[in-house]
């Protein structure tokens, strides 16, 4: 247990590198490691919550809310996200309609923002944070301005929206799968077409959340989890004890997401002044 609390990353309980032990999820298009599916799986299977509410890709970078409530569900919905899903109002109906007692959240760290003070903070009669039994945040740098990126792609590359099969981020560029060709855009030149409210976001990591995930270059094929508080720990610990996860000690790489959150407190200071 690491113990400290750093303004940029917000309480820090432990540091880890995860990875799904199931093979099946280790073989599906899953983020680095697969860990966020298992640990969800696990809170599925025992029990410990009734369902997950998290965006699932539907069409080059488009997303959509959904609420799975099976393993299936789960796994179907993994991967990397590009565009910012509006869910909350969604997730609210959905998880009236079916009932759910008890649910997980994974969204970005804005998003983690809104669930966390909503637990933490009532203020409306109608909100469902009682319901709210994990918040998992994922490392986030920006979303894109979907219909913007998606017009730029077809003027510039000829790229049609229904043709992208799938975008992954690799070191200083986006990679875009679209048919069987694979388009490698640096990120500089994707970079006006981010939200303009990520410009000027400070969170890198998801301090509202229990669980923050994400991973980093060096340790591919792993997914960095942080701890917030006891509930994320126990969530860890419970789905390593119960063969669902395979983790170690991710203290050395506490510095790598330091400095990706410094870039982005800086990136956000500097939109901020331009701003004033
Ligand atoms: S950069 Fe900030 S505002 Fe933009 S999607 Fe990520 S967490 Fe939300």
């Amino acid at each position: 247990m690491i113990g400290i609390t750093d303004n940029l990353l917000g309480s820090v309980v432990g540091v880890y590198l995860a990875r799904a032990k199931d093979e099946e999820i280790l073989k599906r298009k899953v983020a680095s490691g697969g860990a966020v599916t298992a640990m969800l799986i696990y809170a599925l299977e025992k029990g410990l919550i009734d369902g997950v509410v998290t965006a699932k890709r539907v069409r080059g970078f488009e997303g959509q809310a959904i609420v799975a409530r099976t393993r299936e569900e789960i796994l179907e919905a993994a991967g990397n996200k590009w565009s910012i899903v509006p869910f909350a109002a969604r997730v609210k109906a959905k998880i009236e309609e079916e009932d759910l007692k008890k649910v997980a959240v994974v969204c970005l760290p804005c998003q983690a923002q809104f669930f966390g003070q909503m637990r933490e903070f009532p203020i409306l009669e109608t909100d469902f944070g009682e319901r709210i039994r994990y918040i998992i945040g994922l490392f986030c740098t920006g979303t894109f301005a979907f219909e913007a990126l998606l017009n730029y792609l077809r003027i510039k590359y000829n790229i049609k929206a229904e043709d992208i099969k799938n975008i992954t981020l690799k070191e200083g560029f986006l990679e875009i799968q679209h048919d069987d060709s694979f388009l490698q855009l640096p990120l500089k030149e994707v970079y006006s077409y981010l939200q303009t409210g990520c410009l000027v976001c400070t969170d890198y990591t998801g301090m509202w959340s229990d669980i923050s995930a994400g991973f980093i270059e060096k340790e591919k094929g792993w997914t960095v989890l942080i701890t917030r508080n006891i509930r994320g720990e126990e969530l860890v610990k419970g789905a390593e004890r119960e063969g669902y996860l395979e983790v170690r000690d991710g203290s050395h790489v506490m510095g790598d997401i330091l400095r990706a959150a410094r870039e982005k407190l800086a990136r956000a200071q500097k939109n901020m002044m331009s701003l004033l």
